[in-house]
């Protein structure tokens, strides 16, 4: 599903779209999801762990991780791995490719990602195409 068809502001289409993807919708699950579909962003799990703790009741560390692999499984997200350290968790699910920057940390979709892939080398056997996910990584300049 593409970012623009899960767009919502309510916890009730937020637990629709948790359904839709066979995500039994709880409190918690929808707690993380508002924060995360909340516009096309690329939020680490602390980061989300922070914004959904801006209330009295605690989400553990443990939920948040477990609900992000959830939602990742679920397709409902996309988890883009930088390497081990930096693992970012994407609304936006259509294919796409991304600039890390290595000073600030910050994750950023490529626009025209049209250009990026050409030759494609020949798959190996018995196998599908399921996807082509490029990080680019910059500095800043000096
Ligand atoms: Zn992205």
């Amino acid at each position: 599903m593409k970012f623009k068809e899960k767009v919502m502001v309510g916890g009730e289409q937020i637990g629709q779209v948790l359904k839709n993807h066979t995500i039994r919708p709880t409190v918690q699950r929808i707690d993380i999801a508002r924060v995360l579909l909340a516009k096309p962003q690329h939020l680490s799990a602390d980061k989300v762990f922070g914004l959904v703790n801006t209330k009295d009741e605690l989400v553990s560390k443990a939920t948040v991780y477990n609900t992000l692999n959830l939602f990742v499984d679920k397709g409902l997200i996309n988890q883009v791995v930088v390497d081990s350290r930096y693992i970012f968790y994407d609304s936006n699910t259509e294919s796409h490719h991304h600039f890390y920057n290595e000073d600030t940390g910050l994750l950023q979709d490529i626009e025209d990602e049209g250009t990026l892939v050409k030759n494609i080398p020949g798959l190996p056997k018995n196998t599908v195409q399921t996807g082509i996910d490029v990080v680019i990584r910059v500095k800043n300049q000096s």
